[in-house]
């Protein structure tokens, strides 16, 4: 007979973060709540290592919440998420923080510090995993400089290195804030929206970028859109969100445009028959 796995380890007791076979992300009836806003309802969903997954969905649909599910960022309020093999809704801060070491993430609005140059940005990256604070390029290891230069060589803006990360288009911004979380080494990228702020070229650049990172370092994404084109064009799976629950889970290769659009479309048909409680409470 074989052991079962150990998802509930002792309190206090930290489970390993990675281990062969432990590159799942895996969420099961979970529900969240924020005050009387249910923005998850009994979502399982299970995402495919070193794959493209997005989740596709309206604004409000809760996909943010979602991907902040994956890292700890959020606990459920019910139901169980284990990432990389560890158990999300029980771990400690001090075990969600190694996890998220081993997770990236970026965002709509980049999050970068306008006011530092881009390789100082990159390297804020690694301060999970160094001592104490660092201010200034040069306070922090020569080994992690040249590590952040290597990640703007990958992401096509070394001749950049030296300027204020303001001074950046939108695109190349997000490519810095990439670099910043592929200095990490991470397991898992999750991307919240991550083209939602740029123009069509910008954005089919990061995409791009994006999917030939994930291939290079078998990297497993999971991308938050709310473009049908971009979705089918960029992902293996998508899964559907409406109103925080899933209305969809399956591969691009597998989905027809009807399908994809059906996300949005069957948002419409409550309205008519005057049941609006898909709409956000606020
Ligand atoms: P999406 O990312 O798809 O736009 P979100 O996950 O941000 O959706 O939001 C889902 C629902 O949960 C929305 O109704 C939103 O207003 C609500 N919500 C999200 N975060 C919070 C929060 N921290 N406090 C209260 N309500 C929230
Ligand atoms: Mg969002």
């Amino acid at each position: 007979m074989t052991e079962a796995p150990a998802l509930y380890p002792a309190p206090g007791v930290d489970p390993p973060i990675t281990s062969e076979g432990h590159e799942s992300i895996e969420l099961q009836h979970v529900t969240k709540r924020f005050g009387k806003v249910t923005a998850l309802d009994d979502v399982s969903v299970s995402f495919v290592p070193r794959k493209v997954n997005v989740l596709l969905g309206l604004s409000g649909s809760g996909k943010s919440t979602l991907l902040r599910h994956v890292n700890g960022l959020h606990r459920p309020t019910d139901g169980t998420v284990t990432t990389l093999g560890t158990p999300v809704h029980s771990a400690s801060e001090r075990t969600l923080r190694r996890l998220r070491g081993r997770v990236g993430m970026i965002f709509q609005h980049f999050h970068l510090v306008g006011s530092m140059s881009v390789l100082e940005n990159v390297c804020t990256g690694r301060l999970g995993s160094l001592r104490g604070p660092r201010i200034g390029l040069f306070s922090y290891p020569r080994a992690v400089r040249e590590d952040a230069m290597e990640q703007l060589v990958r992401v096509g803006l070394a001749d950049k290195a030296f300027q204020r990360a303001d001074t950046l288009s939108g695109g190349q911004q997000q490519r810095v804030a990439i670099a910043r979380a592929l200095i990490q080494d991470p397991a898992v990228l999750l991307a919240d929206e991550p083209v939602a702020s740029l123009d069509p070229v910008s954005s089919a650049g990061v995409i791009e970028l994006l999917t030939s990172i994930s291939e290079e370092r078998d990297l497993t994404i999971v991308c938050s859109l709310h473009q049908v084109e971009i979705a089918l064009d960029f992902a293996h799976r998508i899964v559907g969100l409406r109103s925080g629950q899933v209305v969809l889970d399956r591969t691009a290769a597998e989905m027809t445009r009807e399908d994809a659009y059906g996300i949005y479309s069957a948002v419409a048909a409550p309205v008519a028959v005057d049941d609006r409680s898909w709409r956000s409470p606020r």
